[in-house]
């Protein structure tokens, strides 16, 4: 069990940040600022730390987040999206209320964002999704230094090590070389998951088109526009059947596990997500090459987070609390589960995309 917290006082008269920033059924209010970090329900005034839609949602009348989080926001829901908006670059500290808000780079996907809140002499960071290792689609998270630290535990338990991408990513190219008639249907999350393998694949050599789903297009279109180079990248249509042979193609997870990839000839099908460390999970959703490549931080990189920000105090928001809770105790760090709710795992995150697939397949 984690200890109770009590509102009181910090040894220095500062009040403690849990009489500032409360858990309400909106989710995460910052009352001296008079908002919310990604709401789960429609609120006067948002700061959204990245575009996933468990973390971006409709409704809300004003938002704050970074440039590139705003124009997915505004891609992904055309008319939901807030009329009102705010871009705020990373490093660029700015008053809200009684609040200095700066946003810090998270290392999840493209604009994704640390919330970065000072207040009454102690510094808050509520780090929304993150990871540790590289990503060339997006700032790498930067270690704030705080006096609280929130944190995601989506794959907080020791059993959860993503292994090296790049190894991962060898796998798909072995497969290919080992299968030159087939093609190879890899299932990717639309934000993030899907540039991300991208970018792994040509790190890693390979030069040739990669062929897209229609629900990927617009938000490679978009990375490519805020300067992630994807290299060449071609729709995978109906009329492509032949070209298809023999090449990769990316769709969102729901489609490339269905009838939308029997299409291709012999297809080999892939799915790349934390998840697929768990056997169980490939074998259910049909996959024959999983590749475990994660956009969420494992468990080695969510304790080493914790020692790099050093706060004497972590709140866990969402994902597997206990394991984490537990390990932040042991070393002297005080530690509570938030249990915020509306939060998803990456899996489901994709019941949005998997929406849009569907319409693309009538298309
Ligand atoms: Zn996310
Ligand atoms: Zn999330």
């Amino acid at each position: 069990m984690a200890p109770a917290l009590h509102p009181q006082p910090l040894p220095s008269g500062r009040p403690h940040p849990d009489r500032w920033i409360k858990v309400q059924p909106e989710g995460l209010y910052v009352e001296p600022g008079g908002f919310y970090i990604d709401p789960v329900r429609p609120v006067e005034r948002a700061v959204v730390t990245h575009g996933h839609s468990d973390h971006a949602r409709p409704g809300n009348r004003h938002v704050l987040a970074t440039p590139a989080t705003l124009a997915i926001m505004a891609q992904r829901m055309g008319e939901a999206a807030p009329a009102s908006t705010q871009p705020l670059e990373y490093g660029e500290p700015i008053r809200i209320g009684d609040v200095l808000v700066r946003l810090a780079p998270a290392g999840h996907v493209l604009g994704s964002a640390q919330v970065v809140l000072e207040h009454a002499g102690s510094r808050v960071v509520v780090s929304g999704d993150y990871k540790r290792r590289l990503d060339r689609t997006c700032a790498p998270f930067e270690p704030v230094p705080c006096d609280v630290f929130v944190t995601e535990a989506t794959f907080g338990l020791p059993v959860f090590r993503h292994p090296p991408d790049l190894g991962e990513v060898e796998k798909l190219l072995h497969s290919m070389a080992l299968f030159p008639e087939r093609s190879h249907v890899v299932g990717a999350y639309a934000l993030g998951k899907c540039q991300r393998v991208i970018t792994l694949l040509r790190a890693a050599g390979y030069d040739r088109p990669i062929y897209l789903h229609g629900a990927l297009e617009p938000l490679c279109a978009l990375y490519g526009r805020f300067g992630v180079e994807l290299g060449e990248l071609r729709p995978a249509t109906v009329a492509a059947r032949e070209e298809l042979r023999g090449a990769l193609v990316l769709a969102p997870p729901a489609a490339a596990t269905d009838r939308w990839a029997r299409r291709l000839s012999d297809p080999v099908v892939a799915m790349a997500s934390g998840w697929m460390r768990v056997r169980q999970r490939a074998r259910q959703r049909g996959v024959e090459l999983p590749l475990v490549i994660s956009d969420h931080a494992d468990w080695d990189e969510l304790t080493q987070t914790l020692e790099d920000v050093g706060a004497p105090e972590v709140w866990v928001t969402h994902g597997r609390e206990e394991a984490l809770v537990h390990h932040a105790t042991r070393r002297g760090i005080r530690a509570r589960a938030l249990a915020l709710i509306g939060f998803e795992e990456e899996d489901l995150e994709e019941a949005a995309v998997s929406g849009e697939g569907a319409r693309e397949k009538g298309a």
